[in-house]
Order: C-alpha cells, then structure tokens, then sequence
C-alpha cells in the first residue's frame, strides 16, 4: 500500500508508517485510514491497478492522540513506560490476554492502557484491525472508559469505528443472503444480487467473494483469478480471508467451496495440458533420437566393416 508522507496533525513531526496506519513517534498520534465504502466508478469494470487507486482514494484518515504520554525519570513514569511498550508489542503478537496482565496495576485513568485493553477485549492489534471486525465494540467496558479519556478528535474517531464495526456485521448479513443463494445453485439469481452488492460495497471482501462464487456457478469456464487478485486489494481481505499463489496462480482459496473447486480444476487442466504437452513432445522426441541413434551405428558398422 502506498500513502502520501504527511506531518502529525497535533505536533508536526513526521508520520511513520505502521501496518497501514501513521504514527507520530514524537507526540503518539496514531492517525487511522478507513475505506468509507463507495467506489467513483463501477468496480467490476475496473482494472487491477485503478481499482487499488480507487480504494486508496476512498480513504479517509482520523486521528487518535494517544494524550500526555507518561514523562521523567521517576521509577514509576519508567514503569508505565515500560508496561505500555510490552503491551504494544503483545498486541502486535496477538497474545491478547497477555496484555491485561502486564497492565494490571495501571490505572484505569490512563488513556494509552486503556486503549490497549480496549484493543485486547476485541482482539484487534490496532485500531485499523479494529475497524475491520463486525459487532458491537462499544459492549466492551473499556471502550466507554476510552471515550470519557479522549479528547473530541479522537472519541469522535473511536465512534466512527463502532459505526464501521457495526455496518461490517450488517453488510455481511447482506452478502450472506446472496452466498445462500449460490449454496442452492440459483446461479441467476445469485449473479444479479452479487453484482447490486458489488455496487453498494466495492471495498468490502465480502461482496466480491460473493459474486466470484456466483460467477463460477453460473458460468463454466470463468476463471476466478482476476477477480480474486482484485477482492484480495480490499481493506478487509487481510483479515478475513487467505489467499495462497505459486508460479503466478492462485491455487488456494479455502474460505469458499465453490471457489476452491473452481481453482482445483484450472490447476488440474494446467497439469493436463503440460503432460499432453511433454507427450506430444517426447514421443517425437525419442523417435528422432533412436532413428538418429540406429543410424550413427549403421554409418558406424559402414566403416568399420
Ligand atoms: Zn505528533
């Protein structure tokens, strides 16, 4: 993914990248990029490098600023310090209940802990991920806590995420209807409610996995691929869905059946047409090399005898 370098909002230092949202390193503002869901053009239509244009021109970022973070030398700023840092770095490794031990004795009026206990409970490394899930976050008891801490910026930020979280869940409901129609082979159907889905949710994973499924059912000889490398530029893909691609095909895709199956087959008429190939090759092949063999002998047995 490609972004603009940008300065920090709050202090002006330069922004640093990390997984797909900018921190400042200075002042700890975290600036978060979310899809906002409607694409300029049909997406469909769309090439693969002007679909991922499209997706990153509807991105819009909202800061989080992580408040004063804890200064001085005094041991215990040095412990909060340290108890943050550690509870980062478990976030990073997913090991989310780790993160409730190590800020156990951590107020529950500092900011940065509870947005990192906040993260934990939803199990989300950070607040891109977080904006990724479906539901409702605000259920958790930390995310008041995180609001009553924010300044306006960021609480208005973390209640554009549970917005997000919850028009996930929605939407994938929606999808979902159109998947059951593929699971009973109304290929038609399936096709013409795939593509209104694609049109109301380009960015989302979900709508392009469904019309990929609708697709194979109703077409024979489509090939995923194209459509898959195109699903695989939305936001959410990473965390929903894996992928995987060898010599410059994708030969697994295990989140759908149907998909799957599609892919198992082209790999198969793949290794069909090689070994018709090498067939058609090495019968020849082995003709030649014994008519060129018999006759290098027959030349041979000429001179010598
Ligand atoms: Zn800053």
């Amino acid at each position: 993914m490609q972004f603009v370098p940008m300065n920090c909002p709050n202090c002006g230092a330069p922004l640093v990248e990390r997984g797909g949202s900018f921190a400042c390193e200075h002042c700890g503002c975290i600036l978060v990029s979310i899809a906002d869901g409607a694409l300029a053009a049909d997406a469909e239509q769309l090439s693969l490098a002007e679909f991922e244009k499209q997706l990153q021109a509807s991105r819009r970022t909202f800061p989080i600023n992580m408040g004063d973070q804890p200064a001085g030398m005094d041991v215990d700023a040095v412990l909060l310090r340290e108890r943050l840092k550690r509870a980062g770095q478990l976030l990073s490794a997913g090991e989310y209940d780790a993160v409730y031990d190590v800020l156990q004795n951590v107020p529950e009026d500092v900011f940065a802990a509870e947005r990192a206990r906040l993260l934990a409970d939803c199990r989300a490394e950070d607040e891109i991920r977080l904006a990724a899930q479906r539901g409702d976050i605000t259920r958790s008891p930390h995310y008041a806590r995180v609001l009553a801490l924010a300044d306006g910026e960021t609480r208005a930020t973390y209640e554009r995420i549970a917005a997000v979280c919850m028009e996930n869940e929605r939407i994938a409901a929606e999808i979902g209807k159109g998947m059951e129609l593929v699971e009973l082979g109304a290929a038609e159907e399936a096709l013409t409610y795939a593509r209104q889905m694609l049109k109301r949710y380009p960015t989302h994973a979900e709508a392009w996995e469904l019309i990929i499924a609708a697709k194979c059912i109703e077409d024979g000889k489509y090939s995923p691929e194209e459509d898959l490398r195109r699903m695989s530029k939305c936001p959410n893909f990473p965390y929903l869905y894996s992928m995987r691609e060898e010599d410059g095909h994708i030969f697994a895709f295990h989140n759908n059946r149907v998909i799957q199956a599609r892919l198992e087959e082209a790999e198969q008429a793949r290794f069909r047409k090689k070994s018709a190939l090498s067939k058609y090759l090495v019968g020849p092949a082995l003709l030649l090399g014994t008519l060129a063999l018999s006759f290098g002998l027959w030349k041979l047995f000429d001179l010598l005898f």
